[in-house]
């Protein structure tokens, strides 16, 4: 579900809803290196490797800051945000499939 839009410098997720297309960002997460040349060919393997650790860190990081806004619909099983997941009496899900199944609930996001 986490799409990356990291660049060279710093680390950033997308999380798009799949029912309304509401994109969600995780904060930006500055690269411990970025804007330091490598000066040498042995550094520049060092600062790759470093990247792919703080990148790692960083997606894990967005993965649990957007579970808090996005809730995997059990029946549909699409990734929505707080506005189109539903809370009911029996099983939360995204509201569409509540419509569909006739369950009654009220909307995450406004409650
Ligand atoms: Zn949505
Ligand atoms: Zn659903």
């Amino acid at each position: 579900m986490l799409v990356d839009c990291s660049t060279e410098d710093k680390f950033q997720f997308s999380i798009t809803c799949e029912a309304c297309g509401k994109v969600w960002k995780s904060p930006a997460i500055v690269f411990s290196k970025a804007r330091i040349p490598p000066a040498t060919e042995g550094k520049k393997i060092v600062y790759a490797t470093i990247y792919g650790r703080e990148k790692k860190n960083a997606q894990m990081k967005a993965l649990k800051a957007g579970e808090k806004s996005f809730s995997r619909c059990p029946i549909c099983h699409r990734w929505v945000c707080d506005d189109c997941f539903m809370v009911c009496e029996d099983l939360d899900m995204c509201g569409q499939c509540a419509e569909k199944l006739n369950e009654k609930g009220s909307i995450v996001g406004k409650i």
